[in-house]
């Protein structure tokens, strides 16, 4: 596939005029950097996925599996039976079109088939002409269509262009949840081997090794030494964390992106450096050394069966409860899914904070506890010496992660931590933010490379809210509580809007941190000079 070099004054001149034929009348076409790679043999083979082979979304031939007719409908009814939601939404859509300009990918690509009602709608027509009696008899007068090889290749192609977001369910007046919907499709697709390399190798990955990335336990170990000895360089605090340690009070799991990539291991040494400053009882684990779960892009089982390995290593080693850090959907599996699928964790204790005595009534079944909360916590004890001049170089706006936003509430504790570790922090547009946050546009698996159109017309309209801040106020940093949006809003913004860098929440937390005993601080977690402290040139070239 060649490289993608669309600049981006050309790609904000986005097509609303709508194609001349019904949508129903309409092939789709599969464009090239608008979709991932398929996954590969071994990665669904590890996984026991079934239907597994080589196949291209560009050929005209997807080598389906013969009944591959009958084995969706037979999926599609298992799951109607399964989920109340999926029925309920199959049914219940009015066609009021609230949500049909909501979708960041709409907004991006003009694309009317990334209007949630229309992308509801491909299955939707389908459900009807399967499992309705109007449908049945009345076809396409009842919106109904049959099941083809066509159908198929649009439900691939659009549902692996929702990030499942869910901001279009916060407008529409039924509240339905396009995002379920999606889910569903995926789960779909996946009958037929039908999944994306980007997904199926990093639930391969963590189901043999424990996370995405697959690495070993003595990497993360090491991973996390090469932090220890940068802390050391900028504070003169040497931290010695420990490894599945049996007994620790505190079990610490956080997204392994925290630990591979910038900006995502500056927000990890700031974990460090904060719990290092509390005396905390924790312990990292190197078997459940994933917060995250590409699995819940797969099957509801795959993300079962990922998320089990939490609770697992909390019993193993004996701990009282689990602190989680920054990260999106890792924290709609635990926060909604977790307890459910492999709880009640009865062996483990309420979430009380050591240093403040807070009990996170919020954990009370789920027995884990946000480290934006925690963190709030101690900010509001005055358990933190802060010195906020230090982010002084920072104009700061903040994105609310979709999942931990809409799917969580957390929407005053991460503006509080930064408020109390910046002095410049300023809001993009109110219809942007909170549960009308905008996705980062390449969540649940499309990170990839390969699809890097559909990644910035997705990110467009964050971009454009952080681009407005950004020229009224100068902003030049974007925070956020997601691990992924640390990895996917960098690319938006070297795109759209270059200028703006990102950083973890507790990256911010670290830079303002006065910890007991430090040396005289004169560089950021960045290793970049902190505000007044410029021209050090002794302590850069010790670094
Ligand atoms: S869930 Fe998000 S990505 Fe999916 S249709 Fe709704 S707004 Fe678009
Ligand atoms: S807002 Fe809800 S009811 Fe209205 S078209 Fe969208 S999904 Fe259907």
């Amino acid at each position: 596939m060649a490289k993608f070099t669309v600049k981006p004054n050309e790609l904000s001149k986005i097509n609303l005029i709508p194609p001349k034929k019904e949508w129903m009348d309409t092939p789709v076409e599969i464009k090239e950097h608008m979709y991932c790679h398929p996954a590969k043999i071994k990665e669904l083979n590890v996984v026991g996925f079934p239907n597994a082979r080589e196949w291209r979304p560009a050929d005209e031939d997807w080598k389906l599996p013969a009944g591959w007719e009958q084995t969706i409908l037979e999926g599609m009814q298992s799951l109607l039976k399964k989920y109340r939601s999926f029925s309920l939404f199959m049914d219940i859509c009015v066609r009021c079109g609230a949500c049909a300009d909501k979708c960041h990918f709409y907004i991006g690509s003009g694309d009317p088939k990334n209007m949630p009602v229309l992308r509801a709608e491909l299955m939707r027509s389908v459900y009807r002409g399967n499992f309705t009696l109007a449908g049945k008899i009345l076809k396409k007068i009842a919106g109904a269509r049959d099941l083809t090889v066509n159908v198929l290749k649009e439900w691939w192609y659009y549902f692996y262009q929702c990030t499942e977001c869910r901001r279009c369910s916060v407008f529409c007046p039924y509240g339905i949840d396009q995002a379920e919907i999606t889910m569903m499709g995926r789960e779909l697709l996946n009958l037929l081997g039908l999944n994306i390399g980007w997904i199926a190798g990093p639930v391969a990955a963590c189901y043999m090794k424990g996370n995405h990335l697959g690495l070993e336990p003595h990497t993360i170990k090491s991973t996390i030494e090469l932090f220890v000895e940068d802390i050391e360089t900028l504070t003169g605090i040497k931290i010695e964390p420990s490894f599945n340690r049996k007994g620790a009070e505190i079990l610490f799991v956080t997204p392994s992106g925290d630990l591979f990539a910038n900006p995502g291991t500056y927000t990890a040494m700031g974990y460090m450096m904060l719990f290092q400053e509390l005396g905390l009882d924790y312990t990292w684990s190197t078997y459940a050394s994933e917060g995250g779960n590409f699995g819940f892009f797969t099957t509801n089982e795959m993300a079962k069966r990922l998320n089990s390995k939490i609770y697992a290593e909390a019993k193993r080693l004996g701990v009282k409860w689990i602190l989680g850090g920054e990260c999106g959907h890792m924290w709609r599996v635990l926060h909604q899914y977790m307890d459910t699928w492999n709880g009640p964790a009865d062996f483990l204790e309420e979430p009380v904070s050591p240093l403040t005595g807070t009990k996170f009534d919020n954990a009370k079944t789920t027995k884990m506890v946000h480290i934006v909360e925690f963190t709030a916590d101690l900010i509001k004890n005055g358990k933190l010496k802060l010195d906020k001049s230090r982010n002084d170089h920072l104009k700061v706006t903040f994105h609310d992660s979709c999942n931990t936003s809409r799917g969580m509430g957390i929407l005053e504790e991460p503006r509080y931590v930064i408020n109390n570790v910046c002095n410049h922090f300023y809001e993009m547009p109110e219809n942007t933010i909170r549960e009308k946050t905008f996705c980062c546009g390449s969540g649940t698996g499309l990170n990839a490379s390969e699809n890097m159109e559909l990644r910035m017309r997705g990110g467009f309209p964050r971009a454009n809210a952080v681009k407005h801040v950004h020229d009224k106020y100068g902003v030049n940093m974007l925070a956020n509580i997601c691990a992924i949006d640390r990895a996917t809003l960098s690319a938006a913004m070297d795109y759209w809007v270059p200028g703006v860098g990102v950083a973890g929440t507790h990256e911010l937390v670290a830079n303002a941190l006065v910890m007991k005993g430090e040396k005289e601080r004169t560089l950021d977690i960045r290793l970049e000079p902190l505000p007044g402290k410029e021209g050090n040139e002794e302590v850069s070239e010790n670094v």
